[in-house]
C-alpha cells in the first residue's frame, strides 16, 4: 500500500508573514492528523524559519532545487548537504519551469537526482509534455525520455529506490487546465509500466504524484485513480483552505 503524499510548491511567492501564517494554518488543519504524508516547499530563504513554524507538526519540509555539486566555489547555489542541516526531507527537481526557463536538461536533472538521492534527501522529481507534444503523440515518448536517462543507469535506477515521480504536464502547471482523471491515470500507468520493466517491486512501492491545477474541487477524482498517489501543488498550496481539503482527499 502505498502512502499518499501532497506536496505544496510554493515556488517564488510569499513572505515571511505570508509564510508565517500558511503554516499556521496547515498546522490546525492537519491537527486532526490525516492518513496522508504532507509536505511544504517554500523557497530557499524561508526554510530554515518555516522548519520551526512545522515543529510539533508531521508536515515535511522540502526543497524546490539544488545544485548537483558539493560545497564549494559556486556563487548562488545551495548544496545537498545545506538543505539537510535546515531539515529538509524532499527536493523537488526537473520541474518544467526549470527546465524551460533554466536549461535544465535530462543529463542534468539525472546528476541532481543521484546527488539528492546520495545526500538522503528524497527526490521528487517532474516530468511532463509540452501541449504540442500531446497533440502530436508523443506524451509517452516525451515522459519515457525523461525517465530512461535514469532507469538505464546503474546509478540512476539506484537512486529512483527512494524517488517520488510527479507526473506534471506542462500544458496544466498554473494554467486553470487539469489533465482529466483518465489523462492522467494514462501516463501514470504508462510510468509505472516503464518502471515495472526494470524493477517490478520498485514500480509497485513508487509513489507517482498528478501535479497540474489540482483544486480542492478536483482533487479527489484524480486521486481515486489506481495509480495516483497524491499531489504536487502549485497555486493551490498558497490558499489554506484549498490546501487542506486536497490533504483530505488524498486521505480518503
Ligand atoms: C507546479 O508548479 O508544480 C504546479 C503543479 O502548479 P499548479 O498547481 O499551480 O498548476
Amino acid at each position: 500500500m502505498r502512502k499518499p503524499l501532497v506536496a505544496g510548491n510554493w515556488k517564488m511567492n510569499g513572505s515571511r508573514e505570508s509564510a508565517q501564517s500558511l503554516v499556521a494554518g496547515i498546522k490546525e488543519g492537519l491537527a486532526s492528523a490525516v492518513a496522508a504524508e504532507v509536505a511544504i516547499c517554500p523557497p530557499f530563504v524561508y526554510l530554515s524559519e518555516v522548519k520551526s513554524l512545522l515543529e510539533g507538526s508531521e508536515v515535511a519540509l522540502g526543497a524546490q532545487n539544488v545544485s548537483h555539486r558539493g560545497n564549494g566555489a559556486f556563487t548562488g547555489e545551495i548544496s545537498t548537504s545545506m538543505l539537510l542541516d535546515v531539515g529538509c526531507k524532499y527536493v523537488i527537481l526537473g520541474h518544467s519551469e526549470r527546465r524551460a526557463l533554466y536549461g535544465e536538461t535530462d543529463v542534468l536533472v539525472a546528476e541532481k537526482l543521484i546527488a539528492i538521492n546520495a545526500a538522503g534527501l528524497k527526490p521528487i522529481l517532474c516530468v511532463g509534455e509540452l501541449l504540442e507534444e500531446r497533440e502530436s503523440g508523443k506524451t509517452e515518448a516525451v515522459v519515457a525520455r525523461q525517465l530512461d536517462v535514469l532507469l538505464n543507469s546503474v546509478e540512476g535506477l539506484a537512486a529512483l529506490q527512494n524517488t517520488v515521480i510527479a507526473y506534471e504536464p506542462v500544458w496544466a502547471i498554473g494554467t486553470g487546465m487539469t489533465a482529466t482523471p483518465q489523462q492522467a491515470q494514462d501516463v501514470h500507468a504508462f510510468i509505472r509500466q516503464r518502471v515495472a520493466a526494470k524493477d517490478a517491486a520498485l514500480a509497485e512501492k513508487m509513489r507517482i504524484l498528478y501535479g497540474g491545477s489540482v483544486k480542492g474541487s478536483n482533487a479527489a477524482e484524480l486521486f481515486a485513480k489506481a495509480d495516483i498517489d497524491g499531489g504536487l501543488i502549485g497555486g493551490a498550496s498558497l490558499q489554506v483552505e484549498e490546501f487542506l481539503t486536497i490533504c483530505q482527499a488524498a486521505a480518503n
